[in-house]
């Protein structure tokens, strides 16, 4: 069956979208360092799954080889899968997206979002970033055009609506989301003709 997978660092608002895509109730805020293994479920109001995966990054009390185990577990994942997963949807806070990639850009460093992206494209996997909390974001065309630059897309990020996608999930307010997926899901329908 087609699948859609879901990624993001904690605390992003996984669970809420999650639980927003398929009614069912998720932990919220979970508790760090319980490394967990991909969950299945059907997105409700659409005919393919959604794949759930760990959420990775910074979590107080995780120690560093739980978190680089986690992250080596998603790449994985999505690598011998890659032909399954239609879109691959990369959950970003946009209140604290772009000030905790450039906390984490350095000589030797990349950060785990851009990180992702990049994967995600080098896999052939089209990426949605669903820049979520939009609700708390008061220079929104500001705050998307820094992310969009900080991704590597030539801004503003109007002309990427179908990879660019602010939501509120909290709110139920993803249609932004749930758009641009379908976009994707149709491409490849159209490719397989
Ligand atoms: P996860 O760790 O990525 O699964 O994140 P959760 O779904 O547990 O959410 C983390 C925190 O962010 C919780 O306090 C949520 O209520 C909050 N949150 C999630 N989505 C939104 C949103 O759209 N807007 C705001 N303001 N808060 C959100």
């Amino acid at each position: 069956d087609a699948e859609v997978a879901l990624v993001g660092r904690s605390n992003v608002g996984k669970s809420t979208l999650m639980r927003e895509l398929t009614g069912h109730t998720f932990d919220t805020g979970q508790r760090p360092g319980v490394t967990r293994s991909p969950n299945h479920y059907d997105w409700t109001s659409e005919d393919f799954m959604i794949t759930d995966l760990p959420g990775f990054g910074f979590m107080e009390g995780v120690p560093e080889d739980v978190r680089e185990q986690t992250k080596t577990d998603i790449v994985r994942y999505i690598e011998d899968n890659a032909d399954k997963i239609l879109t691959a949807v990369l959950v970003v806070d946009g209140k604290a997206a772009v000030d905790i990639i450039d906390r984490h850009s350095g000589p030797d460093e990349v950060p785990y979002d851009v990180e992702m992206f990049h994967f995600l494209r080098d896999v052939d996997v089209p990426v949605v970033v669903a820049v979520n909390k939009m609700d708390k974001v008061d220079d929104r065309d500001e705050r998307l055009n820094e992310l969009c630059d900080r991704l590597g897309l030539y801004p503003p990020w109007k002309q990427w609506q179908n990879t660019i996608a602010p939501i509120s999930a909290k709110r139920g307010s993803i249609e932004p989301m749930t758009d641009a997926v379908r976009h994707h899901l149709h491409e490849a329908e159209r490719d397989d003709l």
